[in-house]
């Protein structure tokens, strides 16, 4: 390492913390020595998870080792868990190696709160979930189990204060896409259960039309749902809603809530209370401003409340815009230049349905927006397909990101 150097130090290999090492290494060039230091080794294309858990893709053709790629343009990659940051000293350390920086970017995700509903969750609960790689294979083949049955009952849903809730959306009509190729549809019952004030509101008040779309499609397909939907408990065979009412089931997955990364709700006044990074527009902590944050790991308040708590969602999307931005506005500091807003964003997406997507953007992500592109038919699945082997190359070989013309 040289030591006149800039030290910047990322802490996350995903969406966020790729996408921002890779913009730093093509700015500053050999001016800055950069290193990511991820719990994951490899990098996983979350948005095809549910292919996985419907058996409709390899898991393994949705994950790249990440030390390869990075390492390629002299990024050091650090595999391991980031167990404390010291703004005081500039330093993050994990359990065996302590690391200075001048610029640090936070772009950790989240961890899942499973532990706040009692039984929730593959590992310690009975409910599947769809996070990792793991989750996904444990929920494929619980899920193949229930359907080779005569019939049943599938419950998917999201707890209170969950954010990333499309998933959820999207795996409800693949499932019913599936049972009809199989000709069980009418001996299953659908339920989905929501902490949503609408269906179709996905933490962001809904987008243009996109609520009338999907209630219509989720009448279409006989879905039964119940907004507002607050689970207490998970048992064996059954959600539970605060109201006392009961979902039996023979396959349930339900998304958790997510709260900040330990080692940030650890640093007093870096997080908010439920642990995500307090950013300004510009990205960076408005108490330590040589630390910027991107992605799931940062604070976005709801539009409005809602009567059982929804979270903003940050999509993969939203996330690379923020990190590159982040990256841009940490180059801005060490090299002079203004700086940009990185909160202030489009976002959009894909939501597969198994035989149709729904194709949705806004700009900016929260309401009022300039404006927004709500639609639905079988191109936007053939383009979440090619979508993701783009992305995948993108990670691999450091591509330009898919221009969608915002
Ligand atoms: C099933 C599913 C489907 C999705 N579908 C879509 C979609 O269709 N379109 C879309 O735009 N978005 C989608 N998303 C959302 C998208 O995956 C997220 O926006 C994206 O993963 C966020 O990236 P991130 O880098 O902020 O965090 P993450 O992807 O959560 O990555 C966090 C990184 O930080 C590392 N890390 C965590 N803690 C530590 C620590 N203490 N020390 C070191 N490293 C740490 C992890 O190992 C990981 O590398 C989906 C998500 C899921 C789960």
């Amino acid at each position: 390492m040289n030591n006149n150097r800039k030290q910047i130090v990322v802490v996350g290999g995903s969406f966020g913390g790729i996408n921002a090492a890779y913009e730093l290494r093509r700015k500053l060039g050999r001016t800055a020595d950069i290193t990511v230091i991820s719990k994951d080794p490899v990098f996983t294309f979350h948005p095809s998870l549910p292919w996985v858990i419907l058996g409709w893709r390899d898991p393994r053709a949705v994950q790249i080792p990440i030390q390869g790629p990075l390492g390629r343009k002299d990024i050091r990659v650090v595999h391991g868990e980031v167990a404390s940051l010291d703004p005081s000293k500039c330093e993050v350390a994990t359990q065996t190696e302590v690391f200075h920086y001048d610029a640090a970017l936070i772009a950790c995700g989240a961890d899942l709160d499973y532990a706040a509903i009692p039984g929730l969750g593959p590992v310690s609960g009975f409910t599947h979930s769809t996070f990792t790689v793991d989750e996904a294979i444990r929920a494929r083949d619980a899920l193949a189990r229930a359907m080779a049955q005569e019939s049943g009952r599938i419950v998917i849903g999201a707890a209170p204060g969950a954010s990333c809730i499309g998933p959820a959306y999207e795996l409800i009509m693949m499932i019913d896409t599936a049972l009809k190729r199989m000709k069980k549809r009418h001996r299953f019952s659908l339920t989905f259960l929501t902490p949503e004030p609408f269906i179709g509101h996905f933490g962001v008040d809904g987008i243009g039309a996109s609520p009338r779309m999907v209630q219509d499609e989720f009448a279409e397909r006989c879905i039964d749902t119940v907004i507002n939907a607050q689970i207490v408990e998970a048992r064996p065979e059954r959600v539970v809603l605060n109201d006392g009412s009961e979902y039996p089931y023979d396959f349930s997955l339900v998304i958790p809530a997510f709260r900040g990364a330990a080692f940030v709700r650890a640093v007093d006044g870096l997080a908010n209370p439920k642990g995500f990074v307090s950013v300004n527009k510009q990205l960076a902590s408005a108490r330590f401003p040589n630390i910027y944050a991107a992605g799931v790991a940062i604070a976005i308040p709801p539009p409005r409340p809602t009567p059982v708590p929804v979270a903003v969602p940050k999509t993969g999307h939203m996330t690379e815009l923020m990190a590159r931005a982040a990256a841009r506005n940490i180059v801005a500091d060490m090299q002079g230049g203004s700086k940009e807003d990185g909160l202030t964003i489009p976002s959009s997406c894909i939501a597969d349905a198994g035989d149709t997507a729904f194709y949705l953007a806004a700009d900016p992500f929260l309401p009022p927006r300039n404006r927004v592109i709500t639609k639905r038919g079988k191109w936007a699945r053939h383009l979440k397909m090619a979508f993701e082997k783009y992305y995948m190359a993108q990670i691999r070989y450091d591509l330009p990101p898919l221009d969608f013309g915002w």
